[in-house]
């Protein structure tokens, strides 16, 4: 018999509309749910019409709910993972479960969806090219200010998760940490009717959600900008020449490699002359 299939399946983080076809179409097939809360899931279905088979997988029980899950698999079953809300794994249960369900050979398939920190990133304005997810913070401010301080140089966006009971402290730690200045996105109630962005540095966010207690209701991402390092833009460009130099001066003259490489990065031609020069071991 053929093994059954687990469908690693993405719900809304709010907007019940965010669902995608294709989450519902498995769903709706799924022979197993294997649901983070059973309950909160059980609502999500009822929504879409469906009555299933649900088993809970939550992160005090996951390690013991391997062994039953890979039976279903073994019996051609098909299951689908769902959390409470957004892409499991992601700051949820899961990652014990596929892990091992994948290191034995089973197939396992995404279902991709709604994910928060890719929603806030994705509205956000801050550079998105490169960015880096941390998750929840500590609940203690030692513990908190010692994460922090691991991204005082990050160059990338740095992203958080926060509750309501945290965001004013993290806040407070951000601002020990990277002091007032640096930007920050806030971004809260995503997909929600109360859908908020604030963007300003730690400072100013820091104080708009002091200033109004419905601005520390709710579910949060908190966006970092990177730190901007003076250096790298120069060591980039001086990488740059050089390699521009190298590459012309294995097919040209000296003179004529310093003279295009001016022209080309505006560096001065007396200075080129003489590093090609070096280059060339002359
Ligand atoms: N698996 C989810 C995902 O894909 O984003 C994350 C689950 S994690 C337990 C819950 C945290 O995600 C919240 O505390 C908050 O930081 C963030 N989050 C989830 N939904 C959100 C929303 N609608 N707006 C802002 N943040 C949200």
């Amino acid at each position: 018999m053929a093994k059954g299939i687990l469908f690693v399946v993405a719900t809304p983080i709010g907007n019940l509309k965010d669902i995608s076809a294709r989450a519902i179409e498995v769903l709706s097939q799924a022979d197993v749910i294997a649901a983070e809360d059973t309950r909160h899931t059980a609502q999500l279905l009822g929504h879409l019409g469906l009555r299933k088979n649900l088993i809970s997988v939550h992160e005090h029980n996951e390690g013991d709910q391997v062994a039953p899950l890979r039976r279903l698999l073994d019996d051609g079953k098909r299951v689908a993972l769902v959390s409470d809300a957004g892409t499991p794994l992601i700051s949820d249960p899961g990652y014990r479960l596929v892990s091992a369900l994948r290191a034995e050979g089973y197939e396992v398939t995404p279902v991709p969806g709604a994910c928060a920190l890719i929603a806030a990133l994705s509205a956000s304005g801050l550079p998105s090219d490169r960015f880096v997810f941390e998750g929840f913070l500590p609940a203690k401010t030692a513990g908190r200010r010692a994460t922090l301080s691991l991204f005082v140089q990050e160059s990338r966006t740095v992203i958080f998760y926060e509750s309501t009971h945290r965001i004013k402290d993290a806040l407070k730690d951000m601002q020990t940490v990277f002091g007032g200045a640096r930007e920050l996105v806030l971004a809260r109630e995503l997909t929600k009717t109360f859908e908020t962005f604030f963007k300003g540095s730690i400072d100013q966010v820091s104080a708009f959600v002091d200033e109004d207690d419905n601005q520390c209701k709710g579910e949060f991402v908190l966006l970092l900008a990177g730190a901007v390092t003076e250096s790298e833009p120069v060591d980039r460009v001086e990488l740059a020449v050089d390699d521009l130099l190298k590459a012309l001066l294995d097919q040209l003259p000296v003179k004529q490699a310093a003279t295009l490489v001016a022209r080309l990065s505006g560096v001065s031609k007396n200075d080129l002359y003489q590093r090609a020069l070096t280059l060339k071991g002359e």
